[in-house]
């Protein structure tokens, strides 16, 4: 089934239309899946269902990897140069920008985000992500390396082929750009599977791929489920390598069926339960205006988000105080209101996922300093959470909640916290505030993560590589080491004379 998703939006920050084609994007076309069968689109706000769109299955991507071969075999892949293809990238930039209210909207709308900062953090750092690739395009070389006078040896760095990426629900669009960017810059085509729970703007995103100029099957995108069309991808045989984005439990589950199929290539970003430590000495303001964003950014939904807040004992009354008055002012509401800061969770699964880990850090004699209730009538709204008085033990402070609830745990020296922050299975980033610089950078190298901020969190850049250590993950994404994750290096040995 193909269909046109028309939406009026008449807000107080967005009045507009979207009006753009849903099915799979196989070929460059919209197209139906093969079973006929489809998928809820349901607003978070409400609960009500917003569209129906085409479900892929496995014989989809096998289509879709057919289209992605021969678009990589006769018009992309070698026979694109970079200068081209980063061209392509920014124009297809140039074409988001165009749209970045609109994408806005369809973000919040089916996310649930606010409008706010779907616009000034998803739309804004997609462009720039896009950008930034497109500046690799024609800069993705290889070396000339020395052995002796009677050989040239040089490397090039040559795209895989066709890569699988699958994508979560919680930065849609980002997800999509961080990893249609790297990917396309070096020259590989893709066979996407955005979250089943947030397939629209990669919908949308399809139609300015279009309009962009890529050839057909440059760019192919199958909705559907992870055990459906995220493990066709995962164990296709010629994909060669898949990148992915999610939680800990099905990264395992792609690395196997890569593992038993054809040994591709895995890159996983996953999950995280990052601690977020404050010294004595550090500036309260400064401390506690990241930590809120720490944790409450995109509603907890981050897999860097700062769960685990460690305070030392003194500063710990003057930061609990001034971190609760900032976490209940936050203003949850509709993610069109001007004031919105946090709007609901994604889908009910996830609402009540953490309603469950809630209601165990109530039973397990954690203290909720505040929040801890559901935010309204309708919807999946859950207010700013706040709990104190727990134990290493528990399941709030060892589990990735993946919701707007921190756990604040009171220490007393550095030593001690460095040992509670690396007691995790995860990895992916830490954030440390202290106003003394050898505190602050001995901290942040004895910290077990692929991120580490110092006086700031949550915040990142394009140009700067992101992944996790131990469990959160292989591989980097952006900056210029995530060009690894897509390109194949190939060594030349040139015979300049040597004679056998
Ligand atoms: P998820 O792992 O449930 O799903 C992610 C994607 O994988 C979805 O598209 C899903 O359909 C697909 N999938 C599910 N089962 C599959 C299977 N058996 N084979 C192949 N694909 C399958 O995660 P989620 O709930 O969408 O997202 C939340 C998780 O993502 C959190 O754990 C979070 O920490 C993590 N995350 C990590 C990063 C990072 O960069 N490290 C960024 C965002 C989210």
């Amino acid at each position: 089934m193909t269909t046109t998703f028309t939406h009026e939006f008449n807000t107080p920050v967005f009045t507009g239309k979207t009006s753009f084609p849903t099915g799979l994007f196989i070929n460059g076309q919209f197209v139906g899946g093969a079973d006929g069968t489809t998928i809820d689109v349901v607003n978070p706000t409400n609960g009500k269902v917003v569209t129906k769109i085409a479900e892929g299955t496995s014989k989809d991507v096998d289509t879709a990897v057919v289209a992605a071969q021969k678009a990589f075999d006769t018009t992309w892949g070698l026979e694109t140069a970079g200068a081209e293809r980063g061209k392509l990238l920014n124009k297809m930039a140039d074409l988001m920008e165009a749209a970045a209210d609109e994408l806005a909207a369809i973000e919040a709308l089916d996310n649930g985000k606010t409008f706010w900062w779907a616009k000034n953090v998803d739309v804004t750092a997609s462009i720039a992500c896009i950008r930034y690739y497109a500046g690799w395009a024609d800069k993705n070389h290889g070396q000339v390396i020395e052995t002796d006078e009677n050989k040239l040896a040089y490397t090039r760095h040559e795209p895989i082929g066709v890569v699988g990426q699958i994508i979560p629900w919680n930065f849609p669009l980002l997800m999509m750009s961080w990893k249609l960017g790297p990917a396309l810059a070096t020259g590989n085509c893709v066979v996407l599977k955005p979250s089943e729970f947030t397939p629209l703007t990669a919908l949308r995103m399809c139609s300015i791929i279009k309009e962009t100029g890529f050839p057909p099957g440059v760019v192919n995108v199958i909705v559907g489920y992870g055990q459906t069309v995220g493990q066709a991808i995962s164990e296709h045989p010629h994909i060669e390598k898949v990148a992915f984005t999610g939680s800990t439990l099905v990264g395992r589950k792609i690395m196997e069926a890569a593992a038993k199929t054809n040994l591709k290539n895995v890159t996983l970003e996953l999950g995280g339960k990052s601690p977020n430590i404050i010294f004595n000495d550090a500036d309260l303001d400064t401390a506690v205006g990241w930590s809120v964003h720490g944790i409450f950014w995109n509603h907890g939904q981050a897999c860097c988000a700062g769960s685990r807040i460690f305070v030392q004992s003194g500063i710990y009354d003057k930061f609990l105080a001034a971190f609760t008055e900032r976490t209940k002012a936050l203003k949850v509401g509709d993610p069109f209101a001007a004031d919105s800061y946090q709007g609901p969770q994604v889908s009910q699964i996830q609402y009540d996922r953490i309603m469950g880990y809630i209601e165990s850090g109530k039973k397990d004699g954690a203290t909720v300093h505040t929040g801890g209730e559901r935010h309204g009538t309708e919807g999946y709204f859950i207010q700013p959470t706040i709990f104190t008085n727990t134990k290493p033990t528990m399941k709030i402070v060892q589990e990735e909640i993946f919701g707007p609830v921190g756990v604040v745990i009171k220490f007393e020296d550095e030593e001690d916290v460095i040992k509670q922050a690396n007691d995790t299975m995860y990895g992916l980033a830490a954030a440390v505030f202290s106003q003394d610089i050898n505190r602050a950078l001995r901290t942040a190298h004895k910290l077990k993560a692929g991120t580490a901020w110092v006086n700031c969190a949550n915040t990142l850049n394009p140009q700067v590589p992101f992944g996790g250590f131990k469990q959160s993950g292989i591989g980097r994404e952006l900056g210029e080491y995530a060009l690894l994750n897509y390109t194949a290096v190939k060594a030349v040995h040139v015979n300049l004379g040597h004679k056998m």
